[in-house]
């Protein structure tokens, strides 16, 4: 938008351009004996040219302090609803909730979603369509607190109104108990509204419902880690790693790593060819029953070791050697799975690390929803 202040320079310009052509005009005139009457004519000219100047100024002035240009990016308040996209675009997502198209603000929010897991979902993506931290989903589902990839299509999940731990109340517990249980602020589950339409605050102390859900803005769980269990040792013959890992496969990533999903989802077709990320010992090919499905280890025999899950095929047998980007199997949707993608892990010396950082080479697109 063009700053008023230019536009006024812009007239004043003009303006003293003119005024100092009828200057030199007049001097002339007076060099050359022009009579008083034509001066002065000349003068209340001048006058009156500096008068419409400033009145045209004056509209310009007042005409700027009109609502601004619409192209402009108006700013969001509060009080505006905020059309969520993602949900506006995928209606159908909400199967089982009572949330209506029109979908309110992440903000306004005050249930409990029930919400059906959908071909493709995870945790991460669900939780960002809800506008709540992965952690909360996980947190309000039993279920995924051991395992955050154990989803199904068409499993029924609860997530959270705000995030934080979605508690479902026993009998006895006070907003005390439960504030020091999930390390949360007391007057933070005291004022929360969905807290407020289902248990008793009126009452002095505040009444809990016992079976109810009781909404724990800002609380939280342990982690619990999962460990992994791996011979250390490899046959002296065995090929060891390089330490230096590459991408197992050509694909996005659907699901990053973050603290209780210990890989990244790489997302492809059915079939598409996964490759050792580096040279191993290929310590378990088969089924998991954790969730994983079919599976491959492999132990890189210098305190690495590599896990493939969700297999559709195998191309290795376990107790073999592979070389780094040597075929082992295909993408599928085995196990727990919403869709085919390969879940891989890179845990060193018993601890996951994020692929991310490590593996070499570009990380693959984003395409997580
Ligand atoms: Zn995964």
């Amino acid at each position: 938008m063009q700053v008023p202040s230019t536009e006024l320079a812009t007239r004043v310009n003009a303006l003293t351009h003119r005024l100092s052509e009828r200057l030199r005009d007049l001097r002339f005139e007076h060099a050359n004996n022009v009579s008083l009457f034509t001066r002065l004519t000349a003068h209340l000219g001048i006058i009156a040219l500096v008068l419409i100047g400033l009145l045209l100024s004056g509209i310009e002035l007042r005409a700027r302090a009109m609502p601004r240009n619409y192209d402009e990016p108006t700013k969001v308040t509060d009080n505006v609803p905020v059309i969520d996209l993602d949900r506006v675009t995928q209606p159908s997502d909400i199967i089982l909730s009572a949330v209506p198209l029109t979908a309110p603000s992440k903000k306004e929010r005050r249930e409990v979603t029930r919400y059906a897991v959908k071909p493709g979902d995870n945790v991460s993506v669900i939780a960002a369509r809800f506008g709540v931290t992965p952690d909360s989903v996980i947190w309000a589902n039993s279920t995924l607190e051991n395992n955050p990839d154990a989803l199904t299509v068409g499993q029924e999940l609860f997530v959270p109104p705000v995030s934080g731990v979605l508690h479902q109340v026993a009998k006895g517990e006070t907003i005390t108990s439960v504030a020091a249980r999930f390390k949360a602020d007391p007057a933070a589950i005291f004022n929360d509204p969905f807290n407020q339409t289902i248990h008793d605050f009126k009452s002095s102390p505040p009444i809990l419902i016992p079976g109810q859900f009781i909404m724990v803005p800002g609380g939280s769980k342990p982690i619990v880690v999962r460990q992994v269990t791996y011979n250390k040792t490899t046959p002296g013959n065995a090929i060891k790693g390089t330490s230096n890992f590459q991408w197992p496969t050509a694909a996005c990533v659907s699901q990053f790593y973050w603290g209780r999903h210990p890989g990244v989802d790489l997302a492809n077709s059915q079939g598409t060819a996964v490759v050792a990320a580096d040279g191993g010992f290929v310590e378990y090919v088969g089924w998991d029953g954790s969730g994983y499905g079919n599976m491959i280890l492999i132990n890189h025999g210098n305190g690495a070791i590599t896990r493939y899950a969700h297999l559709s095929a195998f191309a290795v047998s376990s107790g073999t050697s592979v070389s780094k980007g040597q075929l082992i199997g295909r993408i599928g949707s085995t196990g727990r799975s919403t869709g085919p993608h390969l879940h891989f892990e890179l845990i060193v010396n018993g601890v996951h690390r994020n692929p991310v950082q490590i593996l070499q080479g570009k990380t693959p697109r984003n395409c997580s929803r």
